[in-house]
């Protein structure tokens, strides 16, 4: 797809301020969901003098509230022994097992410092020397935090973006940079307006001899038939051989002649693009016949840059090929990335939003290329079996693992149409989608899940 649909929604760090938590479970979800470490100070509130020193010259210090808003969820143990200064008796219950697990010895003061699964990662007892040795030793037993670092670009007359969390001593900009490269690689081999592509020997070869390939380009071709297959015939790269008939820039258009349609119709046919495995070359069978990886190409490329960032040991990412996502790992903040499917009509921003867990989501929709005839508005996607511009449908958002057949797979739901497409899809394993037709009704299938937050 080429436009900009949908956009990666939770990225804002979240803004904290300093306060003590006393429920210990409720600070160790906090502490999982904002990868946070947990601070536990067992004191004596009213009795143990080191304990007020503890707290006046380090916890109410300016250096440790900042520095804990950022990084801590703190969590007070208090074990107070005049009876106006009484806990209730659940936190008394809890502070005591605490003690029972973390503070066996009875030290008081103490701090003991657990990862977010609650596993002790230091302790430390009341020293003078105010708060910044306290922070420095804390510091340096808090494993560095992860980064998040996005770079947006053009490339195949789309906007990308990628993101990747990464932790601050990778050179995360230099990463992105080489993903770039890699998509313009890609570009550059698949690209049918580029004379000297590889693609386009294929397509002025068509009917003439066979061309030579790289084994790359080959599988991807390969690949796209079996789509073609799968999808019976709804997706095809010898789109390619009408596409020069429309202009699908949103201006008007007459319809073109129904003899132009059909002399180009004649040309498009997965079964004629012939593969010779021996000598990974391609064959066009009939002049004049075309192919283009429009529908499939953004969703590789996803993928090789999702494929180059993992094998340099990126952990975590997002990949946005002008709408093509695909997502690994999570994000600073958060399990799964949240991404929005935006509202066709425009009424609102989102009408879902979808949470991705190592996987693709892809959309195809209508209204950013189409083309108006007759005033009647249609997408930049090719019906192989009429050679007609496609109608019915504003968009179709396949989600599963694999960014290269979401992409494919939406544009093969829209020439299928809503009814037998959601049968489709619901026959495939790991393969879902949203589907939106001409008069706003959403459609799921079988075990798409939105997330309802
Ligand atoms: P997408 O946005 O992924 O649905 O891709 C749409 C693009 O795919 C169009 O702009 C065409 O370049 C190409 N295309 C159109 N119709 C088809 C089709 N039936 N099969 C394969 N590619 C197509
Ligand atoms: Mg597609």
């Amino acid at each position: 797809m080429s436009w900009l649909l949908l956009s990666i929604v939770s990225r804002a760090q979240q803004s904290a301020f300093f306060v003590w938590e006393t429920d210990f479970e409720h600070a160790l979800q906090t502490a999982k969901k904002e990868d946070k470490s947990v601070l536990l100070y067992f004191s004596g509130s009213d009795w143990c003098k080191p304990c007020m020193k503890m707290k006046q010259e380090i916890f109410n210090s300016v250096s440790y509230k900042s520095y804990a808003a950022q990084n801590l969820i703190s969590v007070l143990v208090d074990f107070p022994r005049y009876k106006r200064n009484a806990l209730p008796n659940e936190q008394i219950r809890q502070n005591e097992q605490l003690a029972a697990t973390y503070n066996e010895k009875g030290i008081f003061p103490l701090a003991v410092l657990l990862n977010a699964s609650g596993q002790i990662i230091a302790t430390a007892n009341y020293k003078p020397g105010g708060s910044l040795p306290f922070l420095a030793y804390l510091e340096s037993k808090i494993k560095p935090k992860n980064q998040s670092t996005t770079h947006s670009f053009a490339a195949m007359g789309s906007p990308f973006e990628i993101t990747i969390v990464t932790s601050p001593e990778v050179n995360a900009n230099e990463l992105i940079a080489k993903a770039e490269l890699e998509i313009r690689r890609i570009e550059k081999l698949i690209s049918s307006w580029d004379h000297h592509s590889q693609t386009s020997k294929i397509n002025t070869n068509a009917g003439l001899s066979p061309v030579k390939v790289d084994t790359e380009l080959y599988g991807l071709i390969e690949r796209s038939i079996k789509v073609s297959r799968l999808t019976g015939g709804a997706f095809d790269i010898s789109f390619a051989s009408i596409n020069h008939i429309y202009t699908f820039d949103g201006s008007t258009n007459d319809m073109p002649s129904e003899e132009e349609v059909s002399r180009s119709v004649q040309l498009i046919n997965y079964k004629d693009i012939l593969l010779n495995p021996l000598d990974t070359s391609v064959f066009l069978k009939k002049v004049g016949m075309k192919i283009g990886f429009g529908a499939i190409g953004k969703g590789y490329a996803a993928n090789m840059a999702k494929k180059f960032l993992i094998n340099n040991g990126v952990k975590n990412g997002i990949v946005n090929a002008g709408g093509d996502l695909c997502a690994w790992g999570a994000p600073v903040n958060g399990n799964s990335w949240k991404i929005g499917i935006a509202d066709p009509s425009k009424e609102k921003p989102f009408i879902a939003y979808v949470d991705l867990n190592d996987l693709a989501m892809v959309t195809s929709g209508n209204y950013e290329r189409f083309i108006f005839i007759d005033n009647v508005k249609y997408a930049h996607i090719i019906d192989p079996r009429t050679g007609h511009p496609v109608r019915g449908l504003k968009s179709v958002s396949i989600v599963c693992p694999d960014a290269e057949l979401a992409d494919a797979l939406a544009t093969a739901v829209f020439v299928i149409g809503a009814k037998n497409g959601l049968a489709f899809v619901n026959q495939l394993e790991n393969v879902e989608c949203l589907i939106i037709d001409d008069n706003n009704k959403i459609m799921l299938s079988k075990n798409m899940r939105l997330n309802e937050e």
